[in-house]
């Protein structure tokens, strides 16, 4: 075996920055040369990676039973970095706090990010790739408006403007809907709610849109629109059966009532005796029937093409739950004073959307009608 030959300080730099190799990464912790004719990049290993290493090599021989050999990979154990991962550090980045521009360029150059630890160890061309970017954002973000904006002006002051409005507004609406179920009832499981009147099945919805809200709240910071989309249906078909038992009670004596009843179904246990939300059981034939919730087609969130999908999906759920609210305060059993409240907090919130609506509007990936009818409801209703 041949030994380690470090190449000429003369010849190009095999990063290819375009500059000599003793003017470029020359004087890095790593050095560029041939070994058995191969071209490679020489490191020392410090003693905190060395640690690492051999913390590996303990859990791979408890796997296998044998050492690795040196055609093993050393982090077998690691997922296989790929374009979803990038996008949830680019999440996480943000919940930590990272500079925008950062991100932006981890992003575009597809996983660089020098810091203090590691930039003596990446080549020169990539620590200029990174700086770039970062002044491309930069340069982008702070252009001028003549008459258009970039899409990153675009991009990044929708999202923390509609961030703000869903921030706000998913904070008043369980608040107000609690002040309800506080008012009108004694209790706040959803349960043992008994329902025997109109104003019983307007705090059963105020109750399942509090917990819905809570739940699309998780699902917004994990990014999953797709999921935000499905509780919202529900928000959606409560608002649906409040509007037609306003109009016409009958419908609920006659229609929803029954449906209601504990008399005919429950849950499936599991073998241990804990309730299986998947199945629910006819008491009378024991005929099981599965429910499944089908998310299909998650949608890749693009953080800097266009505005975060999830919190499009969350602005929807909130506007549904705010026409929800304002339906079930109209309701003839629910107090006036109550009534009087929620419209004031609805017309205030109702501007902040129309405003998040004709913002969520100009991005071409999110032109649908669902805005058009929202923006109707939202004028005609408040
Ligand atoms: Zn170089």
């Amino acid at each position: 075996m041949n030994s380690f030959l470090e190449i000429s300080e003369e010849i190009p730099c095999q990063c290819g920055s375009g500059k000599k190799y003793g003017d470029c990464c020359k004087n890095k912790r790593f050095k560029i040369g041939t070994k058995d004719d191969d071209l490679v990049k020489e490191t020392t290993i410090d003693e905190e990676v060395m640690k690492t290493l051999e913390e590996i090599k303990k859990i791979f021989f408890e796997d296998y039973g044998i050492n690795p050999g040196e055609n093993d990979f050393v982090a077998w154990n690691i997922p296989i970095y790929n374009h979803d991962m990038l996008l949830e550090n680019v999440y996480l980045f943000r919940e930590l706090g990272f500079q925008e521009n950062h991100i932006y360029a981890y992003y575009k150059s597809d996983g660089l990010l020098p810091c203090d630890i590691n930039t003596d160890l990446l080549s020169q061309s990539d620590i200029e790739e990174f700086e770039s970017l970062c002044k491309e954002y930069d340069e982008l973000l702070n252009e001028e408006l003549e008459g258009h904006i970039n899409s990153i002006q675009y991009v990044i002051n929708s999202d923390t403007y509609i961030n703000e409005q869903v921030e706000y507004a998913l904070e008043a609406i369980i608040s107000s809907l609690n002040d309800l179920i506080r008012r009108h009832s004694g209790t706040n499981s959803i349960r043992e709610y008994k329902i025997t009147t109109e104003a019983d099945y307007c705090i059963f919805s105020a109750l399942k849109t509090v917990r819905t809200l809570q739940s699309i709240n998780k699902l917004r910071e994990t990014h999953l629109p797709e999921c935000i989309y499905a509780l919202s249906r529900g928000i959606f078909e409560n608002y649906m059966y409040i509007c037609n038992i306003n109009m016409d009670s009958s419908l609920f004596k006659d229609k929803i009532l029954p449906k209601v009843d504990e008399v005919n179904y429950t849950f499936d246990l599991h073998p241990d005796g804990r309730i299986n939300y998947n199945k629910v059981i006819n008491r009378k034939t024991k005929i099981k029937t599965p429910i499944r919730i089908i998310i299909s087609n998650l949608k890749d969130n693009l953080p800097y093409d266009e505005i975060d999908p999830s919190l499009i999906a969350s602005l929807i759920a909130i506007i549904l739950a705010t026409l929800l609210l304002s339906k079930i305060s109209q309701n003839r059993e629910i107090q006036t004073q109550y009534t009087n409240d929620v419209l004031y907090l609805c017309k205030n919130l109702s501007y902040k959307f129309i405003n998040c609506l004709e913002i969520a509007k100009c991005d071409e990936e999110h032109t649908n009608e669902i805005f058009d009818l929202l923006l109707d409801r939202l004028k005609e209703q408040f």
